[in-house]
């Protein structure tokens, strides 16, 4: 008898490997620097095959800066999140997504229809926290912090202890307006360092853009998303779109945009009304004349990180967005490809 139990007990472990699978990413909880780089280790052990990740580069207060591919293909795509501290859920968002298309490509099973076999082919690159020490003061307050920092990172914030609402780095540098692209033109932008707005006194000033940029030029993805909250957007387009609409490559790129708002159910932006430059997406734009959109999830809310209970409803709008992002990556390649043939 006690035999036939311990039959039935590993006949149930061995096939459903799914079900005693714990999740390993924790969405109902705030996100934090080491959670998710405990994360990554734990998702890159159990998918040795699928992920690997290095570290981009160690901030002043020995942060990581974390990048994390799933796939074997040569094209990439590129996916970030959380350049402004407090718009942290991103990073949830996008580990839970190498973690959804890690165990999916085990399985065998699509996500909203997509199949995961596409990263035989194609790479989706992830960097989910590009502001680590930004995400930390925003959680846990100045005394993550070591005390020489406290008067300047009080000044930064108004005099007020409480940081929900910080975006920028360390040094009160916020890193979307960092960026080689019309920069020396930003306007309405803080004038020294602060909780948000202050570009810098040059672009790539901050280790973690600079870092990023090398980055994307050494992988030079095929599509690129920059993730913030909030709003429930999608903007496509750069600073100095002009009339320049309907050349292909503006053609193309819309048809993009038009799938992932339909997709996310986001309002779909007009590009020049958003952005004067700056940012990643105008950069990456300007610089490899390839599709970038930033992609603002989660209802809007004024100067704090998005609440928790909001996780579900951006998941379900966003889990499809690296693989039909790989998806169309791929077509790309296979269409500039017969076009040069
Ligand atoms: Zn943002």
């Amino acid at each position: 008898m006690k035999n036939i139990w311990l039959l039935l007990f590993f006949f149930y472990f061995y096939f459903c490997p799914s079900i005693i699978q714990a999740e390993i990413v924790n969405t109902k909880e705030v996100y934090t620097y080491e959670s998710l780089t405990e994360d990554l280790r734990e998702l890159s052990r159990l998918h040795p095959d699928l992920i690997t990740y290095k570290s981009l580069v160690k901030t002043p207060y020995g942060k990581k800066i974390w990048a994390i591919k799933v796939g074997h293909g040569k094209p990439t795509v590129l996916l970030h999140g959380a350049h402004h501290a407090r718009e942290w859920m991103t990073s949830t968002l996008l580990m839970k997504m190498i973690e959804t298309y890690a165990s999916s490509y085990k399985d065998k099973r699509t996500v909203e229809g997509y199949h995961p076999n596409i990263l035989d082919e194609v790479s989706i690159w992830f960097v989910p926290m590009v502001n680590p020490d930004g995400v930390t003061l925003q959680q846990m307050g100045l005394f993550a912090f070591p005390s020489y920092l406290h008067p300047s990172l009080v000044e930064m914030n108004k005099g007020s202890l409480n940081f929900v609402r910080w975006k920028a780095n360390l040094d009160g540098i916020d890193l979307n307006r960092q960026y080689p692209a019309n920069w020396e033109n930003l306007r309405g932008v803080s004038s020294k360092p602060s909780y948000q707005f202050y570009k810098g006194t040059r672009p790539l000033e901050a280790i973690e853009v600079k870092a990023l940029v090398e980055f994307t030029s050494e992988i030079e993805p095929e599509i690129a998303v920059s993730y913030h909250s909030s709003g429930n957007m999608l903007f496509w387009g750069f600073y100095q779109w002009g009339l320049t609409h309907t050349t292909k490559f503006a053609i193309d790129y819309y048809k993009i945009a038009e799938k992932l708002a339909d997709i996310t159910k986001y309002k779909l932006e007009e590009p020049e009304s958003h952005q004067q430059g700056g940012g990643y997406t105008d950069w990456f734009i300007e610089e490899f004349e390839k599709p970038a959109l930033t992609v603002e999830i989660g209802s809007l809310i004024e100067n704090s990180s998005l609440p928790l209970d909001s996780f579900s409803s951006i998941w379900e709008s966003n889990k499809a967005i690296g693989l039909f992002l790989a998806k169309r990556a791929l077509e790309k390649r296979i269409n500039n490809h017969n076009h040069i043939m």
